[in-house]
């Protein structure tokens, strides 16, 4: 067939992996186009994600700030939501930043060609062209060829098969639409997405019931961090049921009404104005017909990746949501530049120790590295050091004594393979820790390093001190 336009670098998805994999690969001089179905640059982390519910987190948080200097005297008024102004500051966010992204293409060359994109064989691509939200096509078709190709095809949030569709339930793009604010809601889910937006509603007003099917929220982080996550957020809950599994969901004219099994389930199906399915998220790997190109998609979705991020096929390089958890964004812009280097001839590898996850609620949950849990777990000779924020003078002046920041350390080397933060802030001080574990440091290199006082990230070399005690002598 006849080709459309030609390439050295065609990635497919504008996500955080596909545009930074786009601009280094650009920077480094190959021609680069860009597939991407949605209207805006940015993909799910931009669009649908990361960014968005940061917005809105962050609000919540302002109102959840104001109530505590309640304590200190000052008194606000019970906050008004306009709900609507509130869509369109988020709204605003984002095209700050698509826009931006937008913007940053242009000025490096990169073509961006809006569709739907399908492998037709291992170097090229047909691309329907999309309108609107991105899954209406016009119908026009386009092929692309290419000498590389990155595939940065995301990920998707799993639906479960038995729930209706009806506008009252939502995955995490419809609960950021912020069409109302229900008055009951249920989470389907407790991990970092569900607990994330449960924040933000339960702030505008929304009485909570989150159900999870393991034993606990938030996997991940050690349970004391969690703990802490936990106490300051009853407030939000009515039920949290644990060992639970949503089992039958029907759409009734009053409300949507959930049946449970398991541990914490209710007798009688509960009914709800919004549901939030947060079940997880599935990779698009099967979306793409990988096969046509020869790639090797895995039972779930994963395209198997190596170190160089490269596919079963040399010149197709895959990367972020769709090669494998964890699922975040940071992960996805570290892959990205590998294959992006990789294809343009550099030496490059992922070999990265740790990826940091952080759950942005209030409190924020920041954890790196090795935890206690699964140091035991391994049966790894660790210690852990542990400073309560009760003993940081700063963390009693915010309101935030109840934190914590701990640092898991080799019982032997003292080298810091972990650490675990719960407080305001967490995952802003997390990095730290990410660049001990990158850097060898041991306990004694972070405590003897002076950190501004009085801050929370002072807690950091705090906890250090705890590990190595008071003294330690030169070598
Ligand atoms: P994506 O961002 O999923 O981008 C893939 C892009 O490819 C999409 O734009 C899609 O439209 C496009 N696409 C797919 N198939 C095709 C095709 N065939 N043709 C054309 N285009 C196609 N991560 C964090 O690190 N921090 C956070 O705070 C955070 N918060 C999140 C909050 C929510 C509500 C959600 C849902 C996710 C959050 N994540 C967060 C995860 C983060 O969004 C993802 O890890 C990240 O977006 C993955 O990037 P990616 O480049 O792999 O793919």
């Amino acid at each position: 067939g006849s080709v459309d336009a030609e390439y050295d670098m065609v990635v497919l998805g504008a996500g955080p992996g596909g545009y930074s994999a786009a601009f280094r690969a650009a920077d480094l001089g190959l021609k680069t186009a860009i597939i991407e179905r949605y209207a805006t640059l940015g993909g799910v982390c931009l669009n649908v994600g990361c960014i968005p519910s940061k917005a809105l987190l962050h609000v919540a948080a302002v109102i959840e700030e104001a109530e505590h200097v309640g304590a200190a005297g000052i008194g606000f008024a019970k906050p008004s939501v306009d709900v609507d102004a509130l869509r369109k500051h988020k709204d605003g966010v984002i095209g700050k930043l698509t826009g931006g992204l937008a913007g940053m293409a242009k000025a490096r060359k990169v073509d961006v060609i809006r569709g739907y994109g399908n492998f037709l064989d291992p170097h090229h691509i047909e691309v329907e062209e999309t309108t609107g939200s991105g899954w209406d096509t016009t119908g026009a078709k386009k092929v692309v060829k290419f000498k590389n190709c990155i595939i940065a095809a995301g990920s998707a949030a799993v639906h479960l098969p038995f729930i209706p569709k009806d506008p009252r339930i939502v995955d995490s793009t419809g609960a950021l639409e912020l069409r109302q604010v229900p008055g009951k809601m249920l989470v389907i889910g407790g991990g970092i997405i569900g607990l994330e937006m449960a924040t933000v509603y339960s702030t505008l007003g929304t009485r909570l019931d989150v159900v999870e099917m393991m034993d606990g929220l938030m996997q991940g982080p050690d349970r004391d961090a969690v703990k802490v996550w936990e106490k300051q957020n009853a407030h939000r809950f009515d039920k949290i049921m644990l060992k639970t599994k949503t089992v039958g969901v029907e759409a009734k004219d009053d409300g949507i009404y959930v049946t449970f099994e398991g541990d914490g389930a209710p007798a009688e199906p509960v009914k709800y104005d919004m549901v939030l399915q947060s079940a997880g998220r599935s990779p698009n790997g099967n979306k793409i017909s990988a096969d046509k190109a020869g790639v090797v998609v895995g039972e779930r979705g994963f395209i198997p990746v190596d170190a160089q991020m490269r596919t079963n096929v040399p010149h197709i390089f895959a990367i972020g949501d769709i090669v494998g958890q964890p699922m975040l964004a940071h992960k996805a812009v570290h892959e990205a530049h590998v294959a992006a280097e990789v294809a343009a001839g550099h030496k490059a590898a992922f070999d990265a120790t740790v990826i940091p996850g952080v759950a942005y609620t209030h409190p924020e949950v920041a954890w790196v590295g090795y935890t206690e849990a699964q140091a035991k777990a391994e049966g790894k000779k660790v210690e852990t050091a542990k400073f309560p924020w009760a003993a940081s003078g700063r963390a009693i002046a915010n309101g935030a004594d109840y934190g914590f920041t701990k640092l898991i350390f080799d019982a032997e080397t003292h080298r810091v393979i972990g650490g675990t933060i719960v407080g305001p802030s967490a995952g802003d001080m997390i990095g730290e820790v990410c660049l001990a574990i990158e850097m060898g440091a041991d306990t004694v290199d972070i405590g003897k390093t002076i950190h501004p006082h009085p801050t929370l990230g002072e807690t950091v070399g705090m906890a250090a001190e705890v590990a190595h005690g008071s003294c330690t002598d030169l070598p």
